[in-house]
């Protein structure tokens, strides 16, 4: 992938961090120029190629995307994921009752959770397409 083409992917991710009122964070983009990210940002749900780290104290976040996604495209991918970073007040909420709920119910709730975020994650996605 050329820098410039680099360069407008951040600024497309940028207007939709705009759009998104998530104007106090700082996101970096990072590209991988192949189609699956690198184990280690392998998660569940994400197929691997997208992934997004963030750092709520700082407001600071990674987007993690492959610069050949298959069935995707990066800017899919990019709304995706800064939708995911626009819930994540709701995460934190639901991992204050980790430590109370044990590890089984935990487990459960998390999950579900998970499953519920993903769910309006693509229907944030559809509706700003
Ligand atoms: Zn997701």
């Amino acid at each position: 992938m050329s820098k410039a083409e680099a360069r407008q992917l951040v600024e497309y991710m940028r207007k939709i961090q705009r759009r998104m009122g998530l104007n106090e964070w700082r996101i970096s983009l990072e590209i991988y120029e192949q189609t699956e990210l690198p184990s280690r940002l392998w998660l569940e749900g994400e197929a691997g190629i997208g992934y997004m780290s963030s750092w709520h104290e700082q407001r600071s976040a990674t987007l993690h995307v492959v610069a050949y996604p298959r069935d995707l495209t990066i800017r899919q991918i990019i709304r995706h994921e800064v939708a995911h970073l626009l819930l994540e007040p709701m995460w934190r909420v639901v991992k204050r009752v980790e430590k109370p709920l044990g590890s089984t119910a935990w487990e459960i709730i998390s999950e579900a959770y998970r499953e519920a975020e993903e769910i309006a994650v693509n229907r944030i996605m559809r509706a700003m397409s």
